[in-house]
């Protein structure tokens, strides 16, 4: 059994709106400023490039590994220059990154590295937990992510003077209005309710209607929405929210040990099947946000899901989640330049590994990943 070295309080020392508004907070107590440059991988989410282009600085994107989902050190150490203020180390769904040569590549150069701990409160790696290896971490708890609160972010801090910055910040962020957070409440409230397998796509359709209609919290800001984002950058978690949030950090042990035998009734009960899936470094120890596998027919697949009501995820269905065509410019990302990520958007797919799946769940997905053709 793990101990758990993680205290609750710790995550809602530095608390946020969402992630993404602790990311920006963290680079700015880092000094990063217009004109500079930030590095972050590609196959991520829009939220990280937004945190960075709000405190006036460009993202630059790393391809991932080769049969991977996360930075490949290589590629980093090509695309640092003189303007790279800090890295942006990404965790995706829970595998750690290969932190041995990304540390090497950051520490030869100087550059802090801040870990995106969005799908991860548990991994370690080299028998240590993510989110200590970086000058600062940040984990959000939006839906798909390990620990649901509806929206919200913390942000975690391994540096002294980075640490004094950071408390001196906190105090210019306001809580939301009071209407905003009952309107919090109730999706939370409503998705915890709700929400079980079989209701996946229903949910995902309505929440993505929801947020078109402005009535929903939708985690995507379009980019050039600057009204909002000069509110949202502002915003702290409630304390109402923290006292959620708490209450769900205590129960991490539990959604950990159901990770982990999830995932591993997937490995055993997919295990005929020839499915490829993500390369995992030495010494990771991972605790899945969510499963991960590749597939050749990822089209297909989601498809029958959807008309079998199973749950299967897309995400992330292309190199900067949610943003796709001409839009993709405007967060910096150049098409092509990332092939290895962009074909990892075209083949991957994601279970759940929470208490809702049973074996019924399980026995559908070895149909569904059985059936001819579409892995
Ligand atoms: C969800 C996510 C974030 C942050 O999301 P917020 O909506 O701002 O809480 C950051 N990085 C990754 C990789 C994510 O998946």
């Amino acid at each position: 059994m793990r101990i758990f070295l993680l205290n609750p309080s710790d995550f809602t020392r530095f608390s946020y709106l969402r992630g993404r508004v602790g990311l920006a907070a963290i680079l700015k107590c880092l000094g990063v400023d217009a004109g500079d440059d930030v590095v972050t991988q590609a196959f991520t989410c829009s939220a990280v490039p937004e945190a960075i282009m709000y405190v006036g600085a460009r993202p630059i994107y790393v391809d991932i590994e080769a049969d991977g989902v996360n930075m490949d050190p290589a590629d980093l150490a090509k695309r640092i220059t003189r303007r790279t203020k800090a890295i942006i180390v990404q965790h995706t769904y829970g595998i750690p990154a290969d932190l041995e040569l990304i540390l090497e590549v950051s520490g030869q150069k100087r550059i802090p590295v801040v870990e995106d701990c969005a799908h991860t409160l548990a991994s370690t790696y080299r028998g240590r937990i993510l989110g200590s290896f970086g000058a600062a971490s940040f984990y959000s708890y939006e839906w798909g992510k390990p620990v649901i609160t509806g929206i919200g972010g913390s942000v975690r801090i391994n540096d002294g003077r980075l640490e004094a910055r950071m408390k001196a910040d906190y105090s210019r962020f306001r809580e939301p209005s009071t209407a905003r957070q009952m309107r919090l409440f109730i999706q939370y409230l409503a998705h915890a309710v709700v929400y079980r397998p079989s209701f996946y796509w229903p949910i995902k359709d309505l929440y993505h209607a929801l947020g078109r209609l402005g009535v929903g919290e939708s985690n995507y800001t379009p980019p050039g929405a600057a009204d909002r984002s000069r509110q949202e950058f502002a915003t702290k978690m409630s304390a109402l929210h923290q006292v959620f949030l708490r209450h769900k950090l205590r129960g991490l042990a539990d959604l950990v040990d159901t990770s982990r035998s999830v995932a591993a009734r997937y490995k055993s009960q997919l295990g005929g099947i020839p499915l490829q899936r993500p390369r995992q470094p030495d010494g990771a120890d991972t605790i899945f946000s969510r499963y991960p596998l590749f597939a050749a027919d990822k089209a297909g697949l989601l498809h029958e899901a959807r008309r079998q009501r199973i749950e299967l995820s897309d995400w992330y269905a292309t190199p900067v989640h949610p943003i796709s065509g001409p839009d993709l410019e405007k967060v910096c990302y150049r098409p092509g330049s990332c092939p290895r990520a962009e074909s990892a958007c075209k083949r991957i797919v994601t279970l759940p590994v929470h208490a809702k799946v049973r074996r019924p769940h399980v026995d559908k997905y070895v149909k569904l990943f059985g059936a001819s053709g579409l892995t």
